[in-house]
């Protein structure tokens, strides 16, 4: 019999978050260990309730829900989503502008397919969210991954973009606030990356999905508020600043100089149609969650619980001998440096699967963030401190003994 393979276009794509080390903590749950998964930033069940209005909305909004919507949304979604990005100063953004997709994820897929054509590079942050990676990947493009500088804080470092550009470079990806850093960009970086992307024509695509996810001092600047001269394209939804990540719900907008990508935005129209368009019920709960209370801000806050689970899992990990964690100002997600030659480790997966076995906790790898150099994991700062803090205890146990053949 002729075995039934998977297609060539696959050959590059991975997305380790959910990969083979997920699958073996599935299989060890399937015998009977509790595991301990920090790997996905999956706010609900972990006691993260989304706002009240959202649900009786959707709730209120169901019987009304059956049809197909049009494809880019439904009007009152996409109204709110516009008003949202005319409050962060994004100029001339039209309703027209908005697309309302299944999550951010499905939106990337149809910015980068929409775009590709074979060897186009994208350049993209490395460490990333691979999502990214994946997309340019799915649709014949090349990843070209940016140096983020650790020392800096993880912002990306100007030059290393600069020496990547090259005539086939038509996009760059910004990642602001950082998944998996927890980065937080400042408007002199993203004017930077403008005037690079003016200088050589580059659309500039902008994952802001942790964009009401700020600690300390952070800020967050709508890159696309830079400039009306480039071409924009900022990714939202409502799975992490609203904890419904099962709801699926999220949009993409274009701006800035629209009229240079005329033909583009047709590719997204025909694109956003042939899969009919996004959850109806779920784009209800768009409208109420962002002119409703933001209950974000009250768990980012000096005393909220996501911001006291940070400062839990920054300090912990720092006090690991051998482990080093930046502090991130968004998101939740930690992502910690493990002193290679101290472990004695060359692969970080396998140094996950042990710990994984061990101590009965799922991180991801560094690598699975398409980081080639170092060794790194990403934590999950999502559980509530009695259950972080005696994670991070295993943590450090595992690491005291730790040596790699
Ligand atoms: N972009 C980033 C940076 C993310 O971290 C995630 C999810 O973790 C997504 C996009 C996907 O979001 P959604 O649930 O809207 O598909």
């Amino acid at each position: 019999m002729k075995t039934v393979s998977r297609s060539h276009k696959l050959d590059n794509v991975c997305y380790d978050i959910r990969g083979p080390i997920a699958a073996q903590a599935k299989k060890m749950e399937d015998e009977g260990h509790r595991i301990l998964k920090l790997n996905i930033g999956n706010p609900a069940p972990f006691g993260f309730e989304a706002p009240d209005d959202i649900l009786k909305d959707v709730i209120h909004n169901l019987p009304t829900s059956q049809g197909y919507s049009d494809s880019t949304g439904i009007y009152a979604a996409r109204v709110a989503v516009m008003q949202y990005y005319q409050q962060r100063n994004i100029q001339h953004i039209r309703v027209d502008d908005v697309y309302i997709g299944n999550g951010v994820s499905e939106l990337i897929m149809m910015a980068m397919q929409a775009l590709l054509n074979h060897g186009d590079e994208v350049l993209i942050p490395s460490p990333d969210y691979p999502l990214w990676t994946a997309a340019v990947s799915l649709s014949s493009g090349s990843p070209v991954h940016y140096r983020c500088d650790e020392q800096a804080g993880w912002f990306p470092d100007l030059d290393d973009i600069k020496s990547k550009i090259t005539s086939k470079t038509r996009a760059i990806v910004l990642i602001n606030p950082n998944n998996p850093t927890g980065a937080v960009y400042d408007k002199a970086l993203l004017q930077d990356v403008v005037d690079l992307a003016r200088e050589h024509g580059l659309v500039v695509f902008s994952d802001e999905i942790y964009d009401k996810i700020l600690y300390d001092d952070a800020e967050h600047t709508c890159i696309a508020s830079l400039a009306d001269d480039v071409f924009f394209v900022t990714f939202g939804g409502l799975s992490k600043n609203y904890r419904v990540a099962g709801f699926r719900s999220g949009w993409l907008v274009v701006s800035g100089n629209k009229r240079l990508a005329r033909d583009y935005i047709e590719g997204l129209n025909i694109l956003s149609s042939m899969r009919m368009c996004a959850n109806v019920p779920c784009q209800s709960a768009i409208q109420t969650a962002l002119g409703g209370y933001q209950s974000i801000n009250d768990l980012v806050k000096d005393t909220g619980r996501l911001r006291i689970q940070r400062d839990v899992a920054v300090d912990m990990l720092n006090s690991i001998d051998g482990i080093h964690c930046v502090k991130p100002k968004g998101a939740m997600y930690c992502f910690a440096r493990v002193d290679e030659k101290k472990f004695n480790i060359n692969n970080d997966e396998q140094m996950i699967l042990d710990l994984l076995r061990a101590e009965k906790i799922l991180l991801v790898h560094g690598k699975a963030f398409n980081l080639t150099d170092g060794v790194y994991f990403r934590l999950v700062f999502l559980p509530h401190s009695d259950v972080l803090v005696p994670a991070l205890h295993r943590i450090g146990n595992f690491f005291q003994h730790y040596q790699q053949g």
